[in-house]
């Protein structure tokens, strides 16, 4: 008891508000003290502690404690308090009409909101029933903009699950993946807003930190199995899920409760999701986080932007679809070379017949984003508009069908034979829905009898309006007189001030304004009547006509979206033949394995952006003795961006693109690997040595003979004598035990020494000219390793003051001839004797042992 009164005393203190923790935490008797109807929003938010609850009451939908408190600061209301029975509560609240808007604004800031409603009536002197019906979450909402990925991850036994969906344009996959970091790299690709889990769920952390939303735990039970499947197959109203090629049970777990979980939160139907697509990682080149970044596929790494990315060079399409499917190609290369080919072929009929080109972008250019509008039909919330475009774009796929019709390339016959042009659903579309569609016109004419001879009747009520007009202007002998409308009064009869005195006796006054007074007679009410009754009979069947067109289409839907899934490939294989024919790309010929053999090879993204002309680069890399190759040069030479580039352009190569060669032969590669040395990645900032070497450790455990690996300055976190050593050993191992083939960029000009000892090590160089005591960058790759880091050159252009540049140039001559920092290669063994006669007496013995090491 007076743990209780203490509590009370506590909670009504003046000022003291009550958060949602105190007052969930109060249970039992102290719940009974609360007024009745806050009893019952502590017992709705004791279930939705996640959510913001909107709890609906009267016109008003309110939030309380510290969802108020949060709701106020994002949403800018007005935050009052309410008397609980037990202290008081923050509150604030919008109006019931217009708590969509808000609910999305905080949905779109990574909140979830439950909706509370009323539901059905209070008994007498009772509390009106309350009941979550429905939750927002980022990814289940429906939103014009789109939304994003909702996964679902199942952690089981020996592999994880992975569904997710976009609730936008019905869009679902699954796939089965064995290691937590392919499960990483696979939700980073598909970077989801939002992310469910079973309770078993291990890598939490994880998710969290690089993936951004926090896995949100979901009942296990709808991970089992067993549920799982029987959830997917009524959804699909299938017997087995073997047609989805969904047989893996991670996957199966995974999708199922996605499923469960969509259908829970998502009051509309999801009848546009018609198919799950399964997927393996193994069809794909893989690309890990850390590579796309470097890369910058989609992304740059300063600033996120896709201005500057390999996607922005490549993006071309015409549709929002063709965009989505283009990116999602970047992001996936292939790797069998049959579909390599397909899609390579394709892309060179584009390339070399311009006309054909430009015919069928005019035609993509009309149409609409397909895959979302039939979302929006299935939540009924297609507009008469949506309709219309959605019957323009068919059109505008019989025209696409058409132009393919003369195509060589394989895909794009089996297009002009294979698209649905949806004729009959069009012509359904057109029957019904005018080309200007409007409200009170959303219906063509001649569609529906009752509609037409409705129509016809208010065309008559407003004749009888014009006739009545005229009759009283001559009976009232008032040339001004006018009917005229508005909104609150309806129809009424308008008379200037001049001629107020001589009215009829049956003008009833309705409304005085300055100059004039407006009248209504009997006859005028009548017709009124008549015309409003006329109107809602008029929207009444126009809403019901519209309604069962949208349903007709509806059932349209598998359909729809397989006609737009082939549109969209025809827009981005497109979109790959303009920036070949512009940028002057090249097919690569494909290989199942060999040497990576490009002629003047560029940058695709550095050629776009430059003013000076780029200087190409061949490029050759093979199994035997030119499968590593080191490369040096000074600091601004060119060779991140060579390295890039010849990663880049295997990764087009792979996703069906040309590439930016005058030539290029390549193998078929598993894994393209890039890692960037601590110093050179601007954007990680805090990076530290440790992560660069685990990076480094996850590509030696899993790289393959079929691997590209990109190394750029990798050893530069620690001091000179480790990081070589560290470089060395890289070499050494991936020489031996990997097999990958290798480009390595470094300032170690020491590692040059490799060529010759370790097996198919070659050296290279970036070629700078010099030029007195500047230095002039070709940026034109050549055989041999380069002499001299001409740091202080660099600096010099960089704009140092002449005084450092010249002490510098000092210091550099001081220190070559005591040669503690080796400058000249093969000179190294020399400085190092020297070194240790010198200093050896003063060093620990450990310190000399590494050095004699050197010898
Ligand atoms: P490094 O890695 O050797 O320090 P980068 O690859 O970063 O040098 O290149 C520095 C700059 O040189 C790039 O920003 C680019 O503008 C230019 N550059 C690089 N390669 C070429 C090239 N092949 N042709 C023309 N300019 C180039
Ligand atoms: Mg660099």
């Amino acid at each position: 008891r007076r743990r209780l009164r203490r509590l009370r005393q506590t909670l009504s203190l003046p000022k003291t508000y009550l958060n949602t923790r105190q007052a969930l935490g109060q249970g039992g008797d102290i719940l009974a003290e609360f007024s009745a109807m806050m009893r019952q929003y502590l017992e709705i938010k004791a279930q939705h502690k996640e959510n913001l609850v909107f709890f609906r009451l009267g016109d008003f939908y309110e939030l309380f404690f510290d969802d108020a408190r949060l709701a106020a600061e994002k949403l800018g209301l007005v935050l009052t308090s309410r008397d609980t029975g037990q202290g008081k509560a923050s509150m604030c609240g919008v109006p019931h009409h217009a708590a969509e808007g808000y609910i999305l604004r905080l949905v779109d800031m990574g909140h979830r909101v439950a909706l509370c409603e009323q539901v059905g009536d209070a008994p007498k002197g009772g509390l009106m029933p309350r009941q979550v019906v429905r939750v927002y979450t980022p990814g289940t909402v429906m939103q014009d903009e789109g939304n994003g990925y909702i996964a679902a991850v199942f952690q089981g036994k020996g592999a994880f699950g992975l569904a997710y969906c976009d609730v936008a344009t019905g869009e679902f996959l699954a796939t089965t993946l064995d290691t937590e970091g392919k499960l990483l790299d696979e939700l980073h690709k598909i970077a989801p807003v939002e992310i469910i889990a079973n309770p078993d769920l291990r890598p939490i952390e994880a998710i969290k930190n690089n993936i951004g939303p926090v896995p949100n735990i979901y009942h296990f039970w709808a991970f089992l199995h067993d549920v799982a499947r029987d959830k997917l197959l009524g959804h699909f109203g299938v017997a087995n899920l073997e047609g989805y090629g969904l047989v893996d049970e991670p996957a199966t777990c995974a999708a199922g409760a996605l499923l469960h979980y969509l259908s829970e939160m998502q009051a509309a139907s999801l009848a546009h999701i018609t198919t799950v697509s399964t997927y393996a990682v193994t069809n794909y080149m893989i690309l890990d986080k850390n590579t796309r970044r470097n890369l910058e596929l989609t992304e740059t790494l300063w600033d996120k932007g896709v201005a500057g990315t390999l996607l922005w060079v490549l993006d071309k399409t015409r549709t929002a679809m063709g965009g989505r499917l283009l990116r999602k190609w970047l992001e996936n290369p292939l790797l069998d070379i049959n579909d390599i080919n397909t899609r390579q072929e394709a892309v060179g009929e584009y390339a070399e017949n311009a006309a054909l080109r430009g015919d069928v972008a005019v035609q993509l250019e009309k149409i609409a984003d397909m895959e979302r509008l039939c979302a929006k039909i299935n939540y009924g919330r297609v507009t008469a508009g949506d309709l219309a475009a959605l019957s323009n774009s068919m059109a505008a796929i019989a025209d696409v069908k058409g132009l393919l019709d003369g195509a060589s390339s394989g895909l794009n016959t089996y297009f002009a034979a294979e698209i649905d042009d949806l004729a009959d659903v069009l012509s359904k579309i057109r029957a019904v829905i005018p080309e200007e569609a409007m409200p009170g016109q959303m219906i063509a004419a001649g569609y529906d009898q009752a509609l037409d001879s409705m129509r016809m009747l208010k065309n008559q009520y407003i004749d009888a309006l014009n006739v009545l007009e005229n009759r009283e202007r001559e009976a009232t002998g008032i040339k001004t007189l006018k009917i005229g409308h508005n909104k609150i009064f309806g129809h009424y009869i308008e008379v200037g001030n001049a001629h107020r005195a001589g009215l009829p006796s049956h003008y009833q006054r309705r409304q005085t304004l300055s100059g004039s007074e407006r009248y209504t007679t009997h006859e005028l009410q009548q017709l009124e009547m008549d015309i409003l009754t006329v109107n809602e009979k008029i929207s009444l069947a126009e809403r019901e006509l519209f309604i069962g067109l949208r349903t007709a289409v509806a059932g349209e839907i598998p359909r729809i979206q397989g006609a737009a899934h082939m549109v969209a490939t025809v827009d981005a294989l497109l979109s790959l033949g303009r920036i070949a024919a512009e940028n002057s790309y090249v097919r690569p010929e494909m290989m199942q394995g060999g040497p990576i053999d490009i002629k003047d090879g560029r940058h695709p993204v550095v050629e776009q952006l430059l003013t000076e002309t780029f200087v190409a680069n061949d490029a050759y890399l093979d199994d035997e003795a030119n499968k590593i190759c080191i490369i040096t040069g000074p600091n601004m030479a060119g060779k991140s961006t060579y390295l890039r580039q010849v990663a880049l352009i295997s990764i087009m190569a792979q996703m069906g693109s040309f590439v930016p060669a005058v030539a290029a032969r390549l193998p078929v590669c598993d894994r393209v690997f890039t890692r960037v040395g601590a110093g050179d990645d601007l954007a990680r900032g805090k990076s530290t040595f440790m992560v660069e070497m685990n990076e480094v450790a996850n590509i030696l455990n899993n790289a393959t003979a079929k691997s590209l690996v990109i190394l750029d300055e990798i050893g530069r976190g620690t001091s000179t004598a480790d990081g070589f050593a560290i470089a060395l050993a890289i070499v050494e191992h991936i020489s031996q035990a990997v097999g990958a083939k290798t480009l390595f960029a470094t300032h170690f000009h020491e590692l040059t020494e490799a060529e010759g000892k370790i097996p198919s090590v070659v050296n290279y160089c970036m070629q700078v000219a010099e030029d007195g005591e500047d230095i002039r960058f070709l940026r034109k790759i050549c055989r041999g390793g380069a002499d001299s880091s001409y740091g202080i050159h660099v600096a010099k252009l960089a704009g140092l003051p002449a005084a450092v540049i010249s002490r510098s140039a000092e210091i550099q001559k001081g220190l070559k001839v005591q040669g503690v920092f080796p400058e000249q290669p093969g000179q190294r063994r020399e400085r190092v004797r020297i070194f240790l006669e010198e200093f050896g007496p003063e060093l620990a013995p450990d310190q000399v042992k590494a050095l004699k090491g050197l010898l």
